[in-house]
């Protein structure tokens, strides 16, 4: 038997194949399975011959179903909450869930697996280092420009779930929001018709609007702000500072490369002073200079 407690079991978000063996073995051996539909959940337990019980947890019953789980948690059971696909709480129920068992001191175990936006980010070709997950954008014209402009300042990708049917609008609305920034539309990932298209917002937009809604699940991801969101090399800013270094004051130096790049002076001054300071180090450059 799984120890008491409260399971986050993320399940695959397209391919069967995509679960953990940890995951199959607590589905295996808690006293309960919470999931938002009991016909999805049950073909994935099918598949792997698993017969544990599965109840009901959705945002429409979650309110009047979750102090019945507690009470089980609480009385000792082993409850493993699962969604339709990947991992619960992400765009999915169980926030609630998981802070009533910490307020009422059940241990919560997450089993970590697949994840829609996770496996967009990293196929996108995007900066990884940095994301936001924004989770789905209003269905409102008027409240998603809103929300776009809140994201726009964002130092890092975005991250954002979306509907086939909304995509061509939810595409056309960034490209006006968040200017000529690169973006990837990745669509039925882990299936068969798994496709990635990458390109400017604006072409992605006409593409959309051209082709009509796709088939399938859909995740965008898009480029930050700044230099190289367009796609293109993002211009090299140690070159640019040795060859202005070379005829300019470093005062100037920066202001000049500054102006070139669209990089913040702020940045620009930082990088000159160590560069000058490794050249010294190394001996390239003459301390009396
Ligand atoms: N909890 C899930 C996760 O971990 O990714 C997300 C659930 S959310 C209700 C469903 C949305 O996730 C879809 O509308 C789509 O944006 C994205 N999604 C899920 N599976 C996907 C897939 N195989 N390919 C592309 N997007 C997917």
């Amino acid at each position: 038997m799984a120890g008491p407690g409260l399971y986050l079991v993320a399940t695959p978000i397209g391919n069967l194949k995509d679960i953990t063996l940890r995951a199959l073995e607590v589905l295996h051996r808690v006293d309960l399975i919470a999931c938002e539909d009991t016909r999805v959940t049950g073909k994935l337990l099918k598949a792997h011959g698993i017969k544990t019980p599965m109840t009901p947890y959705h945002e429409h019953n979650a309110a009047r179903v979750r102090p019945r789980l507690i009470a089980a948690l609480k009385g000792g059971q082993a409850v493993a909450l699962v969604s339709d696909a990947g991992t619960p709480l992400i765009s999915d129920p169980g926030y609630k869930l998981v802070q009533a068992a910490i307020a009422e001191g059940v241990g919560v175990t997450p089993l970590p697996g697949a994840c829609a936006a996770l496996t967009a980010l990293t196929a996108s070709g995007l900066p990884s280092d940095r994301f936001f997950f924004a989770g789905f954008l209003p269905n409102k014209k008027t409240a998603r420009i809103k929300a776009l402009k809140e994201l726009a300042p964002v130092p890092g990708s975005l991250v954002i779930y979306e509907s086939a049917r909304r995509l061509a609008a939810s595409l056309t609305d960034m490209a006006e929001v968040l200017g000529p920034r690169h973006a990837a539309v990745a669509r039925e990932l882990t299936k068969l018709h798994e496709e990635l298209r990458r390109g400017a917002l604006a072409e992605l937009a006409a593409h959309y609007q051209e082709a009509g809604a796709p088939k399938g699940e859909v995740v965008i991801v898009v480029a930050p702000p700044g230099p190289g969101a367009d796609g293109a090399e993002a211009p090299d800013l140690d070159a640019a500072l040795r060859a202005a270094l070379e005829d300019h004051s470093l005062r100037d130096a920066v202001a000049l490369v500054a102006q070139e790049t669209g990089r913040p002076r702020k940045e620009v001054y930082a990088r000159a002073l160590e560069l000058s300071a490794l050249e010294l180090y190394s001996g390239k450059k003459d301390p009396g200079e």
